[in-house]
């Protein structure tokens, strides 16, 4: 494997045991769940829905799954604002796992961790992209019936590295710690929606996400994980039980749903997944629709995205110049000959 020097991952202390070949979701097979069911969600509760990313559904599962005596695993910010991945075993701490962070999530040893709580009969709910839920079920090489895995339609992970390098140069500027992040407000609209974070000394960065350095930087592909640009995981055969994403295109195909404060699209991929929607869909606004209407508004659950063609110098640039003056000279100059896939 080679090594990543984009502050992705780390393989210095790679001792070549050749045990992550043996469980590589990608060299290894892993059975999929036949094409999904597709519904329109919007959560009830409106505070959690203009905390979540889309419609707030993912909180509903979670939540069902810690009244049952449950445990969730997600990513949320740990001191540093590092995206990691933990586990909650009450309401109050899911509360670190609500709404997307655009950076690659570090695992640790949460799949180990998951196995324990399997192993000990309790019931486990995996959230992650498509590749991490991959990654644990050929962890696992079991199949277990207390687990539940919800992954998403993934654009594709930024670097760690550029996350702290925005970070870094807001703190600069402002002369404060950061001290709460929001990679998806809504104050100006779920469709328009923007960066937020908040300081130490009480300022604020507040910007949309078509003027935002990190959002630009993410959305015009310059900054993603090599593999998401060859991904496995692109398919409507998933081996989550539930696969959540924003609606776009709800406002033609549902309009009645679509108040731009968020809605989800939800598939259901298995019967797991179908008994955990009968049981949280009363807390819901939903309505089933046409899997193929559905994801022509949403390509990044079947199409990697193509990598942009400055990706090489931006990389080789980004511990060189600011990272206002690093995006405006390759992303800004470019933005018109970007062609979207
Ligand atoms: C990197 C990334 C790329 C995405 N790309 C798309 C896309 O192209 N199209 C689309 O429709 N939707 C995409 N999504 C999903 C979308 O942004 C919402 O997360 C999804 O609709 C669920 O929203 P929600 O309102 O139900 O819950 P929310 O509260 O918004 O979702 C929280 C869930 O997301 C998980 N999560 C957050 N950040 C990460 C992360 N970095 N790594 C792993 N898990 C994470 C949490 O563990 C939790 O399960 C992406 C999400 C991420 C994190």
């Amino acid at each position: 494997m080679p090594k990543v020097k984009e502050g992705f991952v780390n393989h210095d202390k790679c001792i070549n045991c050749g045990l992550c070949e043996k469980v590589c979701p990608v060299l290894n097979n892993t059975p999929v769940n036949n094409e999904p069911k597709a519904y329109a969600c919007i959560n009830k509760d409106e505070k959690i829905r203009m905390d979540s990313s889309s419609g707030g559904t993912f909180t509903l599962i979670a939540e069902q799954v810690i009244n049952s005596g449950g445990v969730v695993f997600g990513a949320g910010f740990d001191e540093d604002f590092t995206v990691v991945h933990s586990y909650a075993e009450s309401r109050e701490s899911l509360s670190n796992f609500h709404g997307s962070k655009y950076v690659q999530s570090k695992i640790g040893d949460m799949y180990k961790q998951a196995e324990k709580f399997l192993k000990q009969r309790r019931q486990v709910l995996f959230t992650g992209t498509p590749c991490q839920i991959a990654g644990l079920k050929s962890y696992l090489r079991k199949l277990y019936d207390n687990l539940l895995c919800v992954d998403f339609i993934c654009f594709g992970v930024p670097s760690t590295k550029v996350w702290k390098k925005y970070i870094s140069y807001h703190e600069n500027n402002i002369g404060a710690p950061v001290r709460r992040v929001s990679f998806r407000n809504k104050k100006q609209g779920w469709k328009r929606f923007s960066m937020f974070l908040s300081f130490d000394n009480g300022m604020k960065h507040i910007e949309s996400f078509d003027k935002d350095f990190f959002m630009q930087a993410f959305l015009k592909k310059i900054c993603l994980r090599p593999s998401c640009h060859a991904c496995n995981f692109k398919t409507l055969h998933r081996q989550s039980d539930i696969t959540l994403a924003d609606f776009w295109g709800v406002q033609n195909l549902l309009p009645e749903m679509d108040d731009d404060k968020g809605t989800s699209l939800v598939f259901i991929n298995s019967h797991r997944g179908e008994l955990i929607f009968e049981q949280i869909k009363d807390k819901l606004l939903y309505n089933m629709v046409d899997l193929n209407e559905a994801v022509r508004y949403n390509l990044s659950a079947v199409k990697s995205v193509k990598q942009h063609p400055n990706r090489e110098n931006f990389f080789k640039e980004l511990d060189l110049i600011s990272f206002d003056a690093l995006v405006k000279k390759y992303i800004q100059f470019n933005v018109s000959k970007i062609k979207e896939n």
